[in-house]
């Protein structure tokens, strides 16, 4: 059966969203990819349909509540084969690799949470793996799933043309890429740079490397740094 993401939100309206245009949108039309977004709020029980309340011990906000939560995770039949995902910025943040892992599996669950978060003893109970986008603050956890099914569909067979291999991009070698261009030749008064326009690929490949060496090492020392450790990086950081 096809890769699948089951989302967990308050806000199912919100999908597939921009996930069924373009790319991830044609993918999905074909069968490539499913996706199930389930209402958190349907398994809430007591007459209001509440899902969440106020924090204990005080503060702003309201926590969404373990057992509603727990119940609408449980109802949503995940084996045990599929990985159950939170996004949370107090997550470990998602790296390339996480996302060629994730593709490669049979599709997560992914739990978005909204407000201040969730009871911490639903995360612990179904051992749930904290999942960030990044170093700021969303206000729920849909864009940010949004984001990491994306991520995924992109590398699933058959979802990119054989033209857009995925192997050379950005993180792929532990690397950012290098510049891209395209016609026009001159574009308000900068040519292409003239080796990639000189048919010769050993030189084409080397400059490219250069560039993505360079752009790494200005950018992303942390990312320069590991792919010099790794020997993947052939000259050691500049810095
Ligand atoms: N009080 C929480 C904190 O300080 O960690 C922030 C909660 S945020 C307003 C509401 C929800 O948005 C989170 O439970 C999470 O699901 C989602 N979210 C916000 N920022 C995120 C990020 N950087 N990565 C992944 N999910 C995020």
């Amino acid at each position: 059966s096809p890769w699948r993401a089951t989302v967990l939100t308050l806000f199912p309206e919100m999908f597939p969203g921009p996930l069924g245009v373009s790319l991830a949108g044609r993918a999905l039309a074909s069968g490539l990819w499913q996706i199930e977004a389930r209402d958190i709020r349907a398994s809430a029980t007591d007459r209001h349909r509440s899902v969440d309340d106020t924090p204990a011990g005080g503060g702003p906000g309201m926590v969404l509540r373990a057992d509603v939560l727990a119940a609408a995770i449980d109802a949503a039949g995940i084996g045990p084969e599929r990985p159950r995902l939170l996004m949370s910025p107090r997550g470990r943040p998602l790296t390339q690799a996480r996302v060629v892992e994730l593709a490669r599996g049979p599709g997560p669950l992914i739990v978005c949470g909204r407000f201040e978060g969730v009871d911490q003893r639903v995360i612990d109970a179904r051992g749930l793996e904290e999942v960030s986008i990044g170093d700021y603050v969303l206000s729920g956890g849909e864009i940010a799933a949004m984001a990491l099914i994306d991520a995924c569909v992109r590398l699933l067979p058959g979802v990119m043309g054989k033209e857009a291999s995925g192997t050379e991009e950005s993180f792929s070698d532990g690397l950012l890429e290098y510049p891209q261009y395209t016609r026009p030749q001159l574009f308000e008064g900068v040519p292409i740079p003239a080796i990639l326009t000189s048919g010769d690929h050993a030189k084409v490949a080397a400059w490219r490397r250069a560039e993505s060496e360079a752009l790494t090492a200005a950018r992303r020392p942390d990312l320069w740094e590991k792919a010099a450790n790794r020997g993947s990086g052939q000259k050691t950081p500049k810095n």
